[in-house]
């Protein structure tokens, strides 16, 4: 793959700069990788040239080892179309654990994340529910120690031909490309004169809005607007995260580059009403569009979907707590994401440029104290647990959102997609 650096309009940098850059934030700013520390790295093969800088930068910050496993989306359609029926139950479990277990021994993970959002969108629906449920399954000890924050983690994008034209199908391969990475770097705030400075002040921002929220101790939040009411408990001692948070291992991490979400832990028993999501949701190569769904005592008890309804169907169908939500975030409708009006079909940027709900696991680290609580206590303060964590938006310009206090009361929080 090639991409010609002057089709950029909104950098001086040379599109290799921006690239080494990228890595630099990711060491330097998502993981905050220390010296002496493993990295297990993740990638499409198509990111080869940032897997390259990033492993460099990584050895230059004192990295001991840094370990890259590469994903394919050809190879993977290979399966769907070739392999025995009994493959769609198999996940690399041996893998995973290997995973785990570097994690356990103070290892930190990096994924980078570029694939063609609607890949499997024409493959056997119970094919790609199995193979995802499979995975799932085989993936749990490596993502609780990730979701529970026992390492510093985090995500970053690489602009692949396959994704660019799915964000811009009307343009030339070249121009889709160059304007995907415009957008990827401009959110990543690579551009600036010092990024890692940006970073910095970005953090302080949405570190003065969680204090702000915390300080509230709302008991629940309302959204209304256009096929939305719903009613969102929080959990009991619910903590407010948002940029960057400190793991287990005491290292700082921005887990999300971007990221632009403040987010909290609804409560799993406590969210009713209805809600209608405002952008489409890329799961797993499939696209989900125009969910409607209604909670009562925090269960998922009516859904539809425009498309993809018998995927979404069978998510919820995982496990108990994939009914259920894990995860709740405001993210004001003028964020610079929602601002470049791309529709990206990717969660990592697509869920920075509006409100959203995640179905399934929730953060410990959103309970105040949650990582010195059991499993079971974790419940008890209305934590969700499943095998799935995903996020969907449901925020917009037309979307209010209310602060409920314990005594009833309501502040307003959000008018019009805005902080209020
Ligand atoms: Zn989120
Ligand atoms: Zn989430």
């Amino acid at each position: 793959m090639t991409i010609d650096p002057g089709l950029s309009k909104t950098s001086l940098l040379s599109h290799d700069e921006r690239l080494d850059r990228l890595a630099e934030i990711a060491i330097r700013v998502g993981l905050q990788l220390r010296a002496g520390q493993e990295l297990v790295l993740t990638a499409p093969v198509d990111a080869l040239p940032l897997v390259r800088r990033i492993t460099e930068h990584a050895y230059k910050a004192g990295a001991s080892l840094v370990t890259t496993l590469y994903s394919d989306d050809e190879t993977t359609l290979a399966r769907f179309r070739h392999a025995p029926d009994e493959s769609f139950d198999r996940a690399s479990g041996w893998l995973y654990d290997g995973m785990a277990a570097a994690f356990r021994s103070g290892a930190a993970r990096l994924a980078v994340i570029g694939e063609d959002p609607s890949l499997l969108s024409g493959q056997d629906s119970q094919k790609v529910a199995r193979a995802n449920r499979a995975r799932s399954a085989a993936y749990k000890p490596a993502l609780e120690l990730i979701v529970g924050f026992d390492i510093n983690w985090s995500i970053v994008s690489y602009a692949t031909p396959a994704w660019a034209k799915a964000v811009f199908p009307d343009d030339p391969a070249p121009v889709a490309l160059a304007r995907l990475w415009d957008a990827i770097f401009a959110a990543s705030r690579v551009d600036g004169p010092d990024p890692v400075a940006a970073w910095k002040q970005h953090n302080a921002a949405l570190n003065a809005r969680t204090s702000l929220l915390n300080d509230k101790r709302f008991s629940a939040l309302h959204f209304q607007g256009p096929g939305t009411d719903l009613t969102v408990g929080l959990a009991d001692d619910h903590w407010w995260e948002g940029g960057a948070s400190t793991a287990k291992n005491g290292i700082v991490c921005n887990a999300n580059i971007p990221t632009e979400e403040v987010f909290t832990t609804p409560h799993r028993l406590r969210v009713d009403g209805t809600v209608r999501s405002t952008k489409p949701l890329s799961y797993q190569g499939t696209l989900i569009e125009d969910i409607a769904v209604r909670f009562e005592g925090g269960r998922i008890v009516e859904s539809s979907a425009r498309t993809g309804a018998d995927v979404l169907a069978k998510v919820l169908a995982t496990d108990e707590g994939a009914r259920r939500l894990g995860e709740v975030a405001l993210v004001p409708h003028s964020s610079p994401i929602s601002h470049s009006g791309i529709l990206f079909y990717n969660t990592l940027f697509d869920e920075n440029a509006a409100s959203h709900i995640a179905l399934g696991q929730a953060y410990t680290k959103c309970i105040r104290d949650g990582d010195k609580l059991t499993p079971p206590q974790l419940t008890e303060k209305g934590a969700n647990t499943s095998l799935i964590h995903i996020d969907w938006m449901i925020g917009s310009d037309q979307i209010n959102v209310d602060g409920i206090r314990g005594d009833g009361g309501r502040e307003p929080l959000m008018r019009g997609g805005e902080w209020a």
